[in-house]
């Protein structure tokens, strides 16, 4: 779909929910994102060959975070465009360009400690091992066109690199999983995932610096794409989820003087939240333990390391 002259949002479903990957086409043209593995082949060049678009054309290449879903087909579209630099955030190179790394450091980090993670090895569908060429920092500008530039902008939380980039010509916002509302959802409206920020403080401060920018279209990696109102109230959601998991988690704590584990803690945020499902709920931890980390480092809380059983208590 064209959003505006040579922007095109390109579609596509995976896990039930919409996956968004945008080609900014100017002399320069631009890919952000890359789905995953399988996406350039099914969705990406098919899309490219309806406009009459020659992938080789592609100058540049930027993952806006490290998540499978959005880098899995750097590979892919490496090869059908092999002029094209690859980018992404520099704090986030190294998951951006290794799925193994990916796997045990981004999705499998809490597993010793509180027995919830993914597969060991990367599915097909995370990709295989792609070379970054360049770690964008923020304030970077991208000349596509006489008269066409994007910025990059630095927008943390979900990950510590994590990148938009921001058209300010047509006052439109390329975000990604940037923000989250009040969790991520399917293709049907229905919540698909809790929300899965990280870095608590950093999410905020994301929050704040999209607030302050004048933006008419916003456009993610799953959520339907907003305009004028809608973009305030998707903030204001943000906002106000961080405060309501923050406020439970510490009502939780308040009432248990033994401490609880992070499943329990889990168990406590979808009372908080209802809509979140059962099947994806564990994808909580992340958002919960960046919660958690953030009381500790206040001094709220204490963290009880004992294995798979390990505990957050009020200090
Ligand atoms: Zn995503």
């Amino acid at each position: 779909m064209e959003l505006y002259k040579n922007a095109f949002q390109i579609q596509s479903e995976f896990g039930g929910r919409n996956l968004f990957q945008y080609l900014l086409a100017g002399e320069r043209p631009v890919l952000l994102d890359s789905g995953i593995a399988t996406t350039p082949e099914t969705t990406i060049l098919p899309f490219m060959d309806r406009l009459g678009f020659d992938p080789a054309r592609l100058s540049m290449l930027i993952t806006t975070h490290p998540d499978m879903d959005h880098q899995g087909g750097n590979d892919a579209m490496r090869r059908a465009a092999p002029d094209a630099l690859l980018a992404c955030g520099e704090a986030d190179r190294g998951w951006v360009s290794d799925p193994r790394q990916l796997y045990a450091e981004r999705y499998n980090y809490l597993r010793a400690d509180h027995g919830l993670g993914f597969e060991d090895q990367p599915p097909s569908d995370a990709g295989s091992y792609c070379r970054v060429d360049i770690g964008f920092q923020s304030g970077e500008r991208i000349v596509l066109d006489d008269g066409w530039e994007l910025e990059v902008l630095h927008v943390p939380g979900h990950s510590n690199g994590h990148l938009a980039i921001y058209d300010r010509a047509h006052k439109s916002a390329f975000v990604s999983d940037a923000v989250h509302g009040h969790g991520c959802p399917k293709v049907d409206g229905s919540i698909a995932i809790p929300v899965t920020y990280y870095q608590v403080d950093l999410y905020l401060s994301t929050l704040s610096q999209l607030e302050k920018l004048r933006i008419e279209s916003l456009y993610t990696g799953h959520w339907p794409n907003m305009h004028g109102d809608e973009i305030g109230d998707f903030l204001a959601d943000s906002r106000n989820t961080v405060d309501r998991l923050d406020r439970c988690l510490l009502r939780a704590l308040a009432g248990a003087s033994h401490g609880l584990t992070l499943k329990q803690l889990i168990g406590e945020a979808s009372g908080e939240f209802p809509d979140w499902p059962a099947e994806t709920l564990e994808l909580a931890m992340f958002s919960v333990t960046g919660h958690l980390e953030r009381s500790r480092a206040r001094g709220i809380i204490d963290f009880i390391q004992q294995g798979e059983s390990s505990r957050w208590k009020l200090a």
